[in-house]
């Protein structure tokens, strides 16, 4: 369904990013990763899917090395035509404590990482009318948690940029749309156990057991193959009239 395309994932050394490129190679799509990290392992992963993988370590807080990374991608492959906004971080504290370089650093990352990537990669999506836009939000790009200030405030703002960059392009081939998802148990999660299980004096199981059901009815982490499943639809022809949503996948987490 892919072939012949090329996905730009940011964030896509680990979890969720890497499950979406993952299943985008799986339908034939040519992948640029990013990211920090082990890239060995990711590439051979993706590349072992048969298309051809390239990578590119922009730090996405950084505007120049997005744009050196799109840049990269369009002489390496062509086009980007699918863009992953995924790249994302995390940190938990009450405002009043909420270290600013933290706030910054959310923002960037989370935030205007994406609307760098999207304004640079429009005007060849645009040019071939063709493209997809897929931005990982959150729940937290439609309800919030205490203690997530900054990851709320910027998951709620790819919520909406989401939104305008779909409008803006509405009569055109270019779809953008958002993922939302619960609790996916990848590394940036994995911090928040172990957060809950050293304050709480808990097991790994119990703190995972406890941070479950706090939030998400189903008591089920949502995974990187599924999410990968929804942005493969989002990619499909199925898909050409979907736009601007922010699509949950969350265990019933909002629908409470
Ligand atoms: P993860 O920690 O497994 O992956 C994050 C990825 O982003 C990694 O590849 C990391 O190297 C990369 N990254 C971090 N800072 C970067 C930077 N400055 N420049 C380039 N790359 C950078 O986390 P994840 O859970 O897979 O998160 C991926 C996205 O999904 C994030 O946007 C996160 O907010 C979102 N999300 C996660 C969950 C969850 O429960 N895990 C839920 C909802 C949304």
């Amino acid at each position: 369904m892919l072939k012949g395309k090329t996905a730009l994932v940011t964030g896509s050394t680990s979890g969720i990013g890497l499950g979406i490129a993952k299943a985008l190679a799986a339908k034939g799509a040519n992948i640029v990763l990013n990211g920090f990290g082990d890239v060995k392992g990711p590439s051979a992963e993706v590349s072992a899917l048969g298309v051809q993988v390239d990578y590119h370590g922009a730090d996405m807080s950084k505007p120049a090395e997005i744009e050196a990374m799109l840049k990269f991608a369009a002489e390496r492959f062509g086009r980007v035509d699918i863009l992953v906004n995924n790249a994302g971080i995390q940190h938990v504290a009450r405002i009043e404590n909420f270290p600013v370089e933290r706030w910054d650093a959310i923002i960037a990352i989370n935030l205007s990482s994406a609307f760098h990537a999207t304004r640079l990669a429009l005007p060849a999506m645009q040019a071939a009318n063709w493209g997809r836009i897929i931005n990982v939000a959150s729940v937290h790009g439609l309800v919030a948690s205490a203690e997530k200030s900054a990851y709320v405030t910027a998951k709620h703002g790819v919520v909406g940029l989401t939104k305008v960059t779909a409008l803006e392009n509405a009569t055109t081939g270019v779809t953008c749309n958002a993922i939302c998802p619960g609790w996916v148990l990848t590394p940036l999660v994995q911090k928040q156990v172990d957060a809950k299980a050293a304050a709480l004096g808990l097991s790994n199981l119990d703190a995972t057991k406890l941070l479950l059901g706090e939030k998400e009815p189903s008591l089920q982490f949502t995974t990187p193959e599924e999410l990968g499943e929804l942005a493969v639809f989002f990619c499909s022809p199925a898909a050409n009239n979907v736009r601007g949503v922010a699509w949950n996948m969350d265990g019933g987490w909002t629908a409470q």
